[in-house]
């Protein structure tokens, strides 16, 4: 599948329930029903409002395919060298979308935001969507379901856990210091 048609993406990752995000997000499904088709790349920023420049989401993306963190996660346009003043990219986060109350609007990022660095991922993106939802970006969001006491599932991205229990056993040293005996 291309992702160049917003309503039929639209539709591909609508929830059941209107208004309702199951494993895929309400607002997200929203989102790409107003999108326009060049609004549909999805980029991870090499910067965030938490810590300036930060490309560690970028190197683990490169070297495990690891998802970025959805304030990372960029959807929208880039405009290569606009004008001949470097790379704009015009959207918002994947937080700032998905997220209740959060601004409407979108953003221009200029080269301040080191938009020369951020890497491209809309393919391999939006089939993770599909696949897995919003767990995937929002690990908080996992819908575990139990298989049995020692192992969960969760019904949306089917990632599977077990449960381990250690015991630890702390070795105390006490150190006491007391009057040497009278000879
Ligand atoms: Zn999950």
């Amino acid at each position: 599948m291309k992702y160049t048609n917003p309503k039929e993406l639209a539709e591909r990752v609508r929830p059941a329930e209107k208004g309702t995000s199951d494993k895929y997000s309400w607002r997200l499904h929203q989102h790409l029903l107003k999108a326009h088709p060049s609004q549909l790349q999805v980029w991870i920023s090499a910067w965030n409002g938490f810590d300036g420049h930060n490309t560690e989401d970028i190197q683990n993306w490169k070297a495990h395919k690891t998802m970025p963190r959805a304030g990372v996660l960029m959807l929208g346009l880039m405009d290569c060298d606009y004008e001949g003043q470097g790379n704009w990219f015009h959207g918002k986060s994947l937080n700032q979308i998905c997220t209740p109350g959060r601004e409407k609007h979108g953003w221009a990022f200029g080269p301040g935001h080191h938009t020369r660095e951020w890497v491209q991922i809309t393919d391999w993106f939006w089939k993770q969507y599909i696949d897995k939802g919003r767990c995937t970006f929002f690990p908080h969001e996992h819908h575990w379901l139990s298989i049995n006491a020692n192992s969960r599932k969760c019904a949306h991205c089917l990632q599977h856990q077990n449960r381990q229990i250690y015991t630890e056993r702390i070795k105390k040293r006490t150190e006491i210091w007391s009057p040497q005996a009278a000879h």
